[in-house]
Parts: C-alpha cells; sequence; structure tokens
C-alpha cells in the first residue's frame, strides 16, 4: 500500500508529526501501527509508527516519531519532502481497547502517547465509551510536551477522561507531577484501578510492568507496547 506525506510539522525539539494521505482508504484499529518501508542505499528497511488519528479519518493518517540522532528512519522521514511516496505495511498489533467496562489507566513515555491519541478519539469522541480512562505521560521537561490543548479538549468534553503529565526533569515553573511514571502508579492501584496499558521505551515498559506485578496486578491485565 502507497501513500503520500501531505504534512510535517515540529512538536517539540525533537518530536515530529507526519501526515500521510493514502492511496485508498485503510480499515484499521485505534492503538495498531503501520510498517513504513524505509529506503536505504543497501535496499529497504522497515520501521514500525504507532497511527495516532482515528479509524474514521481513514484517507489521511497522522504519525508522530521522535527523532534520533543517525536514526536510519529518522533521516529519511526529516528528509522528505512533502509529496514523497511511503510504501506501507498492515495495519498491525493488538494493542487496543476492549469493550470492558473496568477503569483503566494509560501510562506513556514520549511518542508512546501515538496510540492513545487514536484510542481516546475513537473510544471518547466516537465510540462514546462510558470507562473511566486516566493518562499518565512522562517526558523530560515543559519543552517536550505535545498534544497538550488535545489532551485538555478531551478531558473538558469527557468527565470520564482525565490526565496528568510528570517531568522527569522540570524547572521551577512546574507545578505538576514531578518524577518517572512509575513514581505516580501505587495510588491508581490503590484506588483498585486494576487494568493498565504501557506504551514507550523498553526500559520504562519493563519497569512499570515488573513493579505493577510486585504489587499484585495481574500480568493479563497489563496490555503493552514498546517502542524501541
Ligand atoms: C510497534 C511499534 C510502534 C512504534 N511506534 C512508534 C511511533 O509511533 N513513534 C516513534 O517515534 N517510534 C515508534 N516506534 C519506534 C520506531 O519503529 C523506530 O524504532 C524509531 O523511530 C527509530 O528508528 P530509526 O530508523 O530512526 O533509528 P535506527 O536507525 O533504528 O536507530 C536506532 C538507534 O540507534 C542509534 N543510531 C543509529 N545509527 C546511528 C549512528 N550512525 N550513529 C549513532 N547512533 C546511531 C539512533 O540514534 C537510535 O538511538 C515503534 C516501534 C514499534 C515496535
Amino acid at each position: 500500500m502507497m501513500a503520500k506525506i501531505s504534512k510535517k510539522n515540529n512538536l517539540t525539539k525533537n518530536v515530529r508529526e507526519i501526515q500521510l494521505s493514502m492511496d485508498y482508504p485503510l480499515e484499521f484499529k485505534a492503538g495498531q501501527f503501520l510498517m513504513f518501508k524505509v529506503p536505504t542505499p543497501t535496499g529497504f528497511v522497515e520501521r514500525a509508527y504507532s497511527i495516532a488519528s482515528p479509524p474514521t479519518q481513514n484517507q489521511s493518517l497522522l504519525f508522530c516519531y521522535k527523532a534520533l540522532d543517525g536514526g536510519v528512519s529518522t533521516q529519511f522521514l526529516d528528509q522528505a519532502p512533502h509529496g514523497t511516496q511511503i510504501e506501507l505495511r498492515g495495519p498491525l498489533g493488538q494493542f487496543t481497547i476492549d469493550d470492558s467496562l473496568e477503569p483503566l489507566i494509560l501510562v506513556a513515555t514520549g511518542t508512546g502517547m501515538a496510540p492513545y491519541r487514536s484510542m481516546l478519539l475513537e473510544y471518547l469522541d466516537e465510540r462514546r465509551g462510558q470507562r473511566e480512562i486516566h493518562l499518565i505521560f512522562g517526558v523530560r521537561s515543559i519543552q517536550d510536551i505535545f498534544w497538550r490543548d488535545f489532551l485538555d479538549g478531551l478531558a473538558v468534553a469527557h468527565k470520564n477522561f482525565s490526565y496528568e503529565i510528570t517531568l522527569s526533569a522540570p524547572d521551577e515553573s512546574w507545578s505538576g507531577l514531578c518524577g518517572r511514571v512509575t513514581d505516580h502508579l501505587l495510588p491508581e492501584i490503590k484506588r483498585g484501578i486494576k487494568t493498565f496499558y504501557l506504551c514507550g521505551s523498553s526500559a520504562m515498559v519493563k519497569d512499570v510492568r515488573a513493579k505493577l506485578i510486585n504489587v499484585g496486578v495481574a500480568p493479563t491485565n497489563i496490555h503493552f507496547e514498546i517502542f524501541s
């Protein structure tokens, strides 16, 4: 399947949004990802990117990626002008929200927010889902926060959605949560939350998953997507 880059936008110093216009509508579930076929001098390599837009927008898909120094896909996406054709494979993945009514906690670090953007739009705006959802979004500093207006809009529109941002390296102007996402999960467990979604680096997912299992959360109730 082929798509064309239709929009590029810097969300922070090193997180970029990229919109792809599809050759034909793509059916997918909120939370799934696509494999991008990235051209290199020695052939194509594949990199996975989570779809950040909801399934109803099936002709124009939004993604976000973290620009990594020396990264093969990073260099390609950073340099590709509007109109560049990209070959895609998918949709793939099982990181989706089911129809249960259990409250849930979504934990994201950095671009781990991407699948949640799609899930939240689909679940809250389209499915009109009623389960309580609380998102904990961890980044390094204020400058690394993105999609805050989007999250504020959802929180205003849906009483069953709330979110907090935690900064691992805050400056003195920050009055919100500080520290790693892991530091803020115990209160959620104490108030009886049993279902967790984790998305981001392998270090974060491994750490949080181990801590949740350690305090009695059932491994089958911990859904996760590892980005690296
Ligand atoms: C299911 C899934 C979904 C994903 N969704 C997303 C998403 O939505 N957004 C997102 O940002 N990522 C996502 N990822 C991660 C993504 O697939 C890539 O792994 C990531 O973008 C890095 O790709 P890259 O080709 O730019 O880096 P790579 O070339 O794979 O490099 C990886 C690391 O090696 C370092 N490196 C590579 N070459 C050099 C060099 N020459 N010198 C020094 N260092 C070097 C890079 O700095 C980087 O840290 C997802 C991964 C999975 C598995």
